[in-house]
């Protein structure tokens, strides 16, 4: 069975999915759009999609991501030869190579209509009660690469009338009479996001709270409790610091039907996080949280942007609410660090990057705050929100500004040793 992205949170019990939300900017018209029937039969989910695809480069071939582990695929379209699996250099994705018998010109658009099956019991959680289709499975058919943005709109019929459906959080979801689904997608978007679980509530701490959990009945009001103080402490905490100019108001906290062994990552989609009930530690819930704001890097070519700024707030929030555990994984992330390749050079798939986008960059951040302080840190922080920095040069000069050259310097070497 295909593995999926959950590589990218193999290695400490702090996981995520990479920060993929990435607000959109793209015209509408010229981003690809993805239209699909999806039917749940029993067992089985049904996907007829049409995907419209304006073409870049003029070529005979266009590349698609499709998980293997689909049954009955079938690709049709005008000109279209054949399709067969391909690899592409860099990338551990599955391809899917598609040959046209023609040139498809620059500009030109070309609809693909993709036909096939997901067996959720053996693929999906079903046995768990929970269903999760999004970016790291690769359940829909996306063009060439994992940041490659489009708009959907998908009709869902047969979904059973005990489960809960969630989406993302600026997806319009309307339901008919029928039980019906539509959900619009209009923002561009790298994935399609569909979460659906058995005997779902919404749970809030109390009525004026802005948190809103959605969990299985099941699931103990003492648990939820717990979580929710982890989850409010954390958000009261960084909003409270770098968070000021941009503060988390409404909360959502999605509790998978399924544990961490059988979903062993975690992930945040803007204010809203995925997660589980044993992933229940202020560790754990800071990183997701922190993402709100850490999310607007260029997630392949400069990942630590996103992810080591997640877990220097939740070094944050540990060292104020569980100082045993800071000292617990600051000393174990120090230790994996110590050989991990330059931060600077660890793009999302060079070799051993996990450790330094995630963590070695973290170490470095926490560096950072012994030599400037913790007061111009937050600062540094909170300029990073307020004027958009996303990328390793524009925070270098930031904090040329804030301080100076000498430590400009110096932290870029720390980057590039
Ligand atoms: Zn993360």
């Amino acid at each position: 069975m295909f593995k999926g992205l959950n590589f990218f949170c193999s290695i400490t019990s702090i996981c995520t999915l990479i920060g993929v939300f990435v607000f959109g900017i793209a015209k509408a018209q010229n981003c690809d759009h993805l239209k699909m029937d999806i039917r749940f039969d029993e067992n089985i989910l049904k996907m007829e999609a049409l995907y419209h695809h304006k073409i870049g480069d003029s070529s005979d071939s266009l590349f698609f991501i499709l998980n293997p582990d689909v049954d009955s695929l079938k690709i049709q379209g005008v000109n279209l030869n054949n399709f067969l699996i391909h690899e592409k250099q860099n990338r551990p994705f599955p391809y899917l190579k598609l040959n046209f018998n023609r040139v498809l010109i620059k500009g030109e658009i070309i609809d693909l209509h993709f036909s096939y099956q997901i067996d959720l019991v053996k693929q999906n959680h079903l046995n768990s009660d929970w269903i999760e289709l999004n970016l790291d499975k690769f359940w829909f058919p996306n063009h060439n690469d994992i940041d490659n943005k489009f708009t959907y709109e998908l009709n869902i019929a047969g979904l059973p009338s005990d489960f809960t459906l969630i989406s993302h959080i600026d997806a319009d979801i309307k339901i008919d009479n029928s039980n019906k689904i539509l959900i619009q997608k209009r923002s561009p978007d790298i994935e399609v996001l569909i979460l659906a679980g058995k005997d779902m509530r919404n749970w809030k701490a109390d009525s004026s709270s802005q948190i809103t959990f959605i969990a299985s009945k099941h699931t103990p009001d003492s648990l939820l409790h717990s979580m929710h103080e982890k989850v409010f402490q954390s958000i009261k905490f960084m909003n409270e610091s770098f968070g000021k100019s941009n503060p988390i108001k409404e909360f959502k906290v999605v509790l998978r039907n399924t544990t961490k062994k059988e979903i062993g990552f975690q992930f945040a989609r803007k204010n809203m996080i995925i997660t589980a009930s044993d992933f229940n530690s202020y560790g754990n819930l800071s990183h997701e949280i922190a993402h709100f704001w850490w999310f607007d890097a260029d997630f392949i070519k400069e990942p630590w942007m996103n992810e080591s700024f997640a877990n220097y707030s939740m070094f944050l929030v540990l060292e104020q609410y569980d100082p045993s555990t800071f000292t617990e994984i600051f000393n174990k992330y120090k230790e994996l660090s110590f050989d991990a390749p330059a931060v600077d050079q660890a793009t999302l798939f060079s070799d051993d990057a996990y450790n330094s986008y995630y963590i070695k960059g973290s170490i470095l951040l926490k560096r950072l705050e012994l030599i400037i302080g913790k007061s111009k840190m937050n600062e540094l922080l909170e300029l990073r929100i307020t004027k958009r920095i996303n990328n390793t040069e524009k925070l270098l000069n930031e904090l040329e500004i804030l301080t100076d050259l000498t430590t400009r310097n110096l932290f870029k070497r720390m980057l590039l040793e």
